[in-house]
């Protein structure tokens, strides 16, 4: 058996045996880690693990829903990225070219929103558009434009109002399944990762270079939005909370309500913060 030795930590200062720190997790370094076949191990080890990992966990997400927030949840972290770490990086790809109006929402789409059908609501919103173009002295075509250029910035830091906005009807609908406000948080942030890469990446790639673009409208956008959701809530449902039945589709159900209100709110309050900032 390999003795230990104790060392101090060059991180943290802390006294402890073994190779890695147990405060910080810094690692201890020897001769052998600085040869140059080592340095050629770990540039291969970033390249494929963290590639592997992000695949992986992408993967999971894909096929078995709710599976990766258990796992984080029960302990078993180190094989997977963290959900929030693929959230990011899902959300950096699908704002290089935010075609689909998901979490991006251009003017157009704002000011055609199922809230604004109500003709009272739509004078409102095309009132405070119409005030802010004569302050600002512009016509419509060049406010939406800069409109649109700024929303997008906001819409990139803001997904997340719609993962908290999402996380909270799961505190009363499964209540009683022993998990933590945080847990049905991290929940939501899988759903993102889920929504973001099928319904925001690989429609936006549909869109794009397959010739589907014509066929997304509002209405089409929204029958996929709820059957994709639908596979992802029922799944979960079952991996995560555990539930069973009718009751696991009837609050299903509720929840891809849910996920439509929520996904209304968070383009609301982008509409407020980007017509704000202009
Ligand atoms: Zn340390």
């Amino acid at each position: 058996m390999e003795k230990l030795i104790a060392h101090t930590c060059k991180s943290c200062g802390h006294e402890f045996e073994g190779n890695y720190c147990n405060r910080c997790g810094e690692k201890v370094l020897h001769a052998a880690d600085r040869s140059f076949k080592k340095l050629l191990s770990n540039i291969l080890e970033a390249i494929t693990f963290a590639d592997s990992k992000l695949l992986k966990t992408l993967w999971l997400t894909l096929s078995r829903p709710g599976f990766i927030t258990r796992e984080f949840i029960e302990g078993r972290r180190v094989n997977y990225l963290k959900p929030l770490s693929l959230f990011f990086v899902l959300n950096l790809v699908y704002f290089f070219f935010p075609v689909i109006q998901l979490f991006n929402a251009s003017l157009n789409t704002q000011l055609a929103s199922p809230f604004r059908a109500f003709p009272a609501v739509s004078k409102f919103f095309q009132s405070i558009v119409a005030t802010k173009m004569v302050s600002l002295g512009m016509d419509l075509s060049s406010f939406s434009l800069i409109y649109n250029l700024k929303t997008v910035g906001f819409a990139k830091l803001m997904v997340m109002v719609f993962v908290v906005i999402g996380s909270l009807p799961l505190n009363v609908l499964y209540r009683k399944h022993n998990r933590y406000f945080t847990d049905h948080v991290g929940y939501m942030v899988e759903l993102a990762c889920f929504n973001l890469f099928i319904n925001a990446i690989v429609l936006s790639i549909f869109a794009a270079f397959l010739g589907v673009g014509k066929y997304l409208n509002e209405l089409s956008l929204t029958v996929i939005f709820i059957t994709t959701n639908l596979y992802f809530l029922i799944r979960s449902g079952s991996e995560f909370y555990k539930e069973k039945s009718w009751r696991l589709i009837v609050k299903s159900l509720l929840m891809v309500v849910v996920l439509k209100v929520a996904l209304e709110l968070y383009r609301l309050v982008l509409f407020f913060v980007t017509i704000w900032s202009i």
